[in-house]
């Protein structure tokens, strides 16, 4: 007997477990229920602590078939306190969820691809698939070549250049589309019914979805079994933010944290959100064009845009919006402050974090997490022109001083083609090469 299966959001039927996302009596989505009575005995913090750091520490809460025996150590990210962005922004007490470094291949999406690709295997596909804004495709691409799947990755064809190399590199198929992410989404649910594949976020999306609440439990554990005030997490679909609320739900029915209330603060880019447009303006989600350097973050026809509206209203938080400008200066803010290099995703949530606490929805006082899903070197294209190219000196120390010099003075440096510079007059430290 399984602890979990498959139930309709709306009407509750029951599914059992099978490749299927979509309840055929009332066409609303399937999601992952579990039966928490059976597994309450089983569970308890200090066994969860006693694991292994990765994800699968917290197996008894995810759908994983009997027998199923992962070993990809991906998960257990750091969870950074980060007092010089909290002092940049206004927030005493601000902790960064640095999935920028989740392996294997840098993006909370690795979480997601590891819960989908076992039960893959356990429904007996050997090809996976999905479409992607470019993390998936790059998760789906290598931990396929690592369990012995066949790939084939959708993509828009507009995507960063390093996501397509990234996804190209594990020998998966890439299949550029001309289009936008939704129209390539339709045309993978339409190959979904043709073809024997398992395409994670398509006919494996309930189980694919599951992967998201790791995100919440490590936070709650590496608080110390607590749960934060607030946390700000950027949306593409809209699946990661209902999950880690499900996620501290869990841990409250089990037992495992004191009951909280976390409000939750959903970020998106101004020239793609649908989501927070809707909690904005407390309207139905209205699907959109997506114009935005926040590629990962480009849906306008988010899945689980609608639950994500409610999982926000209800927590009692909100959700905002920001510029281009705006994500890549916080870009920029969030390397110098703390020594982290996310792409433009983790731009939006710090932008957006800032937003908030300009507008008091978060205090300063209160305990906030954000959410950093993906790394700067997957979006470096976003800085072109940002830094000058320095002209390069001569292997001279004398070289290198007046450089410094004219550094400290203020001083531009010289553009290229420039006669050497001239030898400082201060008397040098060391005697200077000829
Ligand atoms: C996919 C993605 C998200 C959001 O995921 P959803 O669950 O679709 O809302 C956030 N950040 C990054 C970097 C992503 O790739
Ligand atoms: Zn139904």
């Amino acid at each position: 007997m399984s602890t979990y299966e498959l139930r309709c959001r709306e009407c509750g039927k029951a599914w059992g477990n099978q490749p299927r996302s979509i309840c055929e009596d009332c066409f609303s989505p399937l999601e992952v229920a579990y039966d928490y009575d059976s597994i309450r005995p089983h569970v308890s913090r200090e066994l969860f602590a006693s694991r292994a750091p990765n994800l699968w520490r917290y197996r008894e809460l995810l759908p994983l078939p009997a027998g199923c025996q992962p070993s990809l150590p991906t998960g257990y990210t750091p969870l950074l306190s980060a007092p010089q962005l909290g002092q940049r922004i206004g927030s005493h007490n601000l902790y960064l969820k640095n999935d920028a470094v989740c392996l294997p291949t840098l993006s909370f999406k690795d979480r997601v691809v590891a819960v989908a690709l076992a039960n893959a295997r356990h429904f007996g596909f050997d090809t996976v698939a999905c479409s992607s804004t470019g993390n998936l495709a790059n998760s789906v691409a290598a931990q396929a070549a690592r369990e012995g799947f066949k790939a084939w990755i959708f993509i828009p064809s507009d995507l960063e250049p390093a996501k397509i190399l990234g996804t190209q590199v594990f020998g998966a198929q890439l299949v550029r589309i001309n289009g936008n992410y939704d129209q390539v989404n339709r045309l993978c649910s339409q190959i979904a019914d043709e073809r024997r594949w398992g395409f994670v976020n398509v006919n494996l999306r309930p189980y694919y979805a599951e992967g998201s609440k790791t995100v919440g439990f490590e936070i709650a554990e590496q608080l110390g079994w607590r749960l934060p005030d607030n946390i700000v997490v950027p949306m593409a679909g809209g699946s990661l933010i209902t999950k880690i609320r499900k996620a501290f739900e869990e841990l409250i029915l089990l037992g495992l944290v004191e009951p909280k209330p976390v409000k939750f603060f959903g970020a998106q880019a101004t020239g793609c959100s649908p989501i927070s447009t809707a909690v904005k303006y407390s309207s139905e989600i209205e699907p959109q064009k997506p114009a935005t350097i926040a590629r990962s973050l480009a849906i306008g026809n988010p899945a689980d845009g609608h639950y994500a509206v409610k999982a926000i209203t209800a927590s009692g938080g909100w959700s905002e919006d920001v510029s281009d400008g705006e994500v890549v200066a916080s870009i920029q803010l969030l390397a110098e402050s703390e020594g982290i290099f996310t792409e433009t995703a983790g731009g939006v949530t710090v932008g957006t974090a800032r937003k908030l606490i300009r507008q008091d929805r978060i205090l300063a006082e209160e305990t906030t997490v954000l959410c950093i899903t993906g790394n700067g070197l997957k979006t470096t294209d976003v800085l072109a022109g940002k830094y000058e190219t320095e002209t390069p000196i001569a292997p001279k120390l004398r070289e290198f001083e007046a450089l410094l010099e004219s550094k400290l003075s203020g001083v531009a440096h010289l553009a290229g083609g420039a006669p050497a510079l001239p030898v400082s007059t201060e008397t040098p430290a060391l005697p200077l090469e000829a």
